[in-house]
């Protein structure tokens, strides 16, 4: 296993009467294909049963049409995965569906629990058997387990046990549950639905194809339940007492541009970041590229604020996946040169600002920048609308040990002569920050400034809850699955 730097996760929650729940989270799901490409599922309720169906692959090479219509009912919750603890096997794939406290339950999780080592450990202990690697289980696990009356009870020792970033959808026969840990370190919001139903999902552009009217985002520490009555809200340990700590990195690179964070637009946003940058790091220059797709945005915004005229010098394939998609660093830096074409008409004795989101490893720049010069670019001005990455993320973004980082140990000239560039310039992290436009103090930005927000251990191992067995299981992929699961 390498260890590496890995995506994150979308979760979805529909409750809407009437309508076909499944289709609607395969939709919803599509839409949150780039927060995930390892695994997909869709569990739904058709008020008596729950139906799962979950497997390896994309959004739409899972779901057929006759899968689709083996998934009843008119609640569901759906979740694409990139493994941040559990490692890629089959049986890891989500939703998970266990017997809850009243019945059967089915949840899907985005982000990384912190201590799950010593909660899993805990239930163990007390006789719970565990049948995945996930942090997700131990949540599942301790909801179902824990002592309590209500859901909300139940709801609140898990929030105060639990330590680190989870964005829940629930599903049970008769409701539907969306969970954000009291810090709001991932995003979860709230739709509408032709006035008679409700979705939730991790970023609004879900809502948006959904043809769904955007209410609001779940608050940090809010459980929000639908069912047949509407929509109910509680804070099972109490209303935030500070600011929420959103992901800094979500506005840098995950969400996609059309979405919303805490009311902000990620497209202007990242032409903020873009124009920073060119107030931060002028350079003289004849063109401003961006990497296609992430960094587009702020290739404009640089473009427009230094007054160098905008190009598009790289042309993407889209249909190959995120280069960091892969399993290993061969396959991750062959990936560069499937991903990107360079336009030599545009480029050909320029000099070329090109703006990329982050350097992390430092796999993908330097190969851009040859891809570049091969094509008669004559200087290689990189610009990068983040500060470097210095440690490795416990909240949803796998960034397995800090030794990868390769700002964690290089100087930016250092970096800049590894990239090959002629000069190399990040945004500092204020402003980053200002970029953003919700203001201070409400981000967690522990990869750029080391300040966790929790307690976290030195260097956690993705693979920590798998024990020895769980390394076996992961050299034999594809760990048989009931497929659909009925209860
Ligand atoms: P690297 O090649 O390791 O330096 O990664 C940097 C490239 O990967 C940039 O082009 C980013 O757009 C992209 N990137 C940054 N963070 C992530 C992530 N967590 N998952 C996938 N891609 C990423």
């Amino acid at each position: 296993m390498i260890p590496s730097l890995r995506e994150k996760c979308g979760v979805f929650g529909i409750f809407a009467p009437g309508e076909d729940a499944a289709r609607l989270t395969f939709f919803g799901l599509h839409a949150l294909q780039h927060r995930g490409q390892e695994s997909a599922g869709i569990a739904t309720s058709d008020g008596e049963r729950l139906h799962l169906y979950a497997d390896m692959g994309l959004v739409a090479q899972i779901f057929s049409e006759r899968r689709l219509a083996g998934l009843a009912g008119h609640s569901a919750i759906g979740h694409t995965r990139y493994s941040t603890t559990g490692s890629s096997v089959q049986v890891n794939a989500q939703p998970l569906l266990l017997d809850g406290p009243d019945g059967p339950m089915a949840i899907a999780h985005n982000g990384n629990v912190v201590n799950a080592e010593l909660l899993r450990a805990d239930l163990v202990e007390h006789g719970v058997e565990f049948t995945t690697t996930t942090d997700t289980e131990v949540i599942a696990q301790m909801l179902a387990v824990s002592p309590g009356d209500s859901m909300d009870e139940r709801f609140a020792t898990v929030m105060r046990r639990v330590s680190g970033a989870y964005c829940l959808t629930i599903l049970t026969r008769d409701a539907v549950y969306a969970v954000r840990d009291p810090l709001g370190i991932r995003p979860l919001c709230i739709g509408r639905l032709n006035g008679h139903g409700y979705v939730f999902a991790s970023e609004s552009c879900a809502l948006d194809h959904l043809g769904a009217e955007f209410v609001r985002e779940v608050e940090p520490g809010e459980v929000v339940r639908i069912d047949a009555n509407g929509l109910t809200s509680s804070f099972p340990i109490g209303r935030g007492a500070g600011p929420q700590k959103l992901c800094l990195f979500e506005y840098i690179y995950f969400a996609r541009p059309d979405s919303y964070l805490d009311g902000e637009r990620i497209y202007p946003a990242r032409m903020r970041m873009g124009a920073e940058l060119s107030r931060e790091h002028p350079v003289e220059a004849d063109i401003v590229i961006g990497v296609p797709d992430s960094a587009t945005a702020a290739a404009i915004g640089y473009a427009q604020a230094s007054g160098i005229p905008y190009a598009e010098g790289l042309v993407k394939n889209r249909y190959v996946g995120r280069t960091f998609i892969q399993p290993d660093q061969r396959l991750r830096e062959q990936g560069v040169q499937l991903k990107f074409n360079p336009l030599r008409e545009i480029l050909e004795g320029k000099r070329v600002v090109v703006v990329d989101d982050s350097i992390v490893r430092g796999t993908t720049t330097p190969r851009i920048i040859a891809m570049l010069r091969k094509a008669g670019v004559t200087e290689v001005h990189m610009r990068i609308t983040s500060p470097p990455i210095q440690y490795p993320c416990f909240y949803g973004v796998d960034m397995a040990t800090r030794a990868e980082l390769i700002g964690a140990h290089n100087s930016v000239e250092q970096i800049r002569a590894h990239i090959d560039a002629d000069s190399l310039g990040y945004l500092s992290l204020e402003g980053t920050v200002l970029a953003t436009g919700v203001g201070e103090g409400r981000h967690c930005t522990a990869c750029f400034s080391g300040q966790y927000l929790s307690e976290v251990p030195l260097e956690l191992d993705k693979l920590v809850l798998e024990g020895e067995s769980g390394r076996d299981r992961h050299s034999v992929p594809g760990a048989p699955r009931r497929i659909p699961v009925r209860v």
